[in-house]
């Protein structure tokens, strides 16, 4: 089969063909994520054990007998308290299929050990529920109507969360550099958008007036996302970061306590959550926003995510299929 391989850091990918996987299924489409950037550019190579060749692409819709599958990502030990709670992300032996071992950036992939959900759509329209879809569930857990909410950036999560914000009623506020993505976000149900030149916080802070978030979603988690956030929660408010730009949070103690704030790391979602972006999707609610691109253009598409020209989420095709 024909497959996209990363053999060396910060290098294309490498396509070429590769025996079939054993147990394998046809790959309907694979959405592309921040995370494989990370990933090819080495930048995570320090946390996560990764041996190369190694073919990425965690956001997997498969196809069988006509149907369409996504494929939740994570497989943990099953033993232990995050596993048993259906948080498998948070298992100490976690092993997410595209990342520990090769994934979806193929013609075929081995799913035959996790979770599959069966859904009503094309893979390339659908493939971003998988994990963008899930993250943007599993992130907004627990919002309410009328909640005021801060959004931190307009990547795919970002986008897909706006959606389902909007849904719940929450007052979306949404912060960014690119303005075609601030211009989707308010096609997609924002309230309010932020063009920040500078620092997120500070041109959050100078918009948002005297009344302040009751969440804030930060999608970004870079140094100049995470600065002076905490000063504008409202009182018990949350923030909750979900990007992974290694940034670092610095909070006072008095600011902490006194306000009785809250602040949470949210990686990836449960199969649950896998399963309401689905409803949403099926319902009309949640546009996936799949921008696809043949297995043969994947490097294309990686160099068109870093430069900031996906609004919404790359999705690679295997070539012999049509888009659609
Ligand atoms: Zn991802
Ligand atoms: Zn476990």
């Amino acid at each position: 089969m024909l497959a996209a391989v990363l053999t060396e850091f910060g290098k294309p990918l490498s396509l070429v063909e590769v025996p079939n996987p054993s147990n394998s299924m046809k790959v309907g489409a694979t959405g592309l994520c921040h995370g494989d950037l990370h990933i090819l550019l080495g930048e995570w190579s320090w946390d996560i054990r990764l041996s190369l060749p190694i073919i990425l692409g965690h956001e997997i819709a498969v196809v069988k007998e006509g149907k369409t599958y996504l494929v939740y990502n994570a497989r943990g030990c099953g033993n232990c308290k995050a596993c048993k709670s259906g948080n498998p992300q948070y298992c100490e032996r976690l092993n997410v299929i595209g990342v520990h071992r090769d994934g979806g950036f193929a013609e075929r992939v081995d799913v035959s050990d996790l979770l599959l959900a069966p859904v009503n759509g094309s893979p390339a329209e659908t493939a971003p529920l998988a994990d963008a879809g899930v993250t943007a569930v599993s992130s907004v857990h627990g919002i309410i109507e009328g909640d005021r909410v801060g959004v931190l950036g307009t990547g795919a999560v970002a986008l897909l969360s706006v959606q389902l914000l909007r849904n719940i009623g929450a007052e979306v506020w949404v912060v960014g550099r690119n303005q075609a993505k601030l211009k989707k976000a308010k096609e997609l149900g924002a309230d309010e958008l932020v063009f920040s030149k500078g620092e997120y916080s500070t041109d959050l802070s100078g918009s948002v007036g005297l009344r302040k978030f009751d969440f804030i979603l930060d999608y970004v988690g870079s140094d100049n996302t995470l600065r002076e956030l905490p000063w504008l929660l409202e009182r018990t408010g949350e923030l909750r970061v979900v990007g992974e730009f290694g940034g670092e949070l610095k909070i006072s103690e008095q600011l902490l306590v006194l306000r009785g704030l809250r602040i949470r790391g949210v990686l990836y979602g449960t199969y649950q959550d896998l399963l309401k972006a689905i409803k949403f999707y099926e319902a009309g609610k949640l546009k996936t926003l799949a921008l696809p691109y043949s297995l043969k253009e994947i490097n294309t598409a990686i160099s068109d995510l870093m430069e900031g020209k996906i609004v919404g989420r790359a999705v690679i095709y295997p070539d012999s299929d049509e888009f659609g």
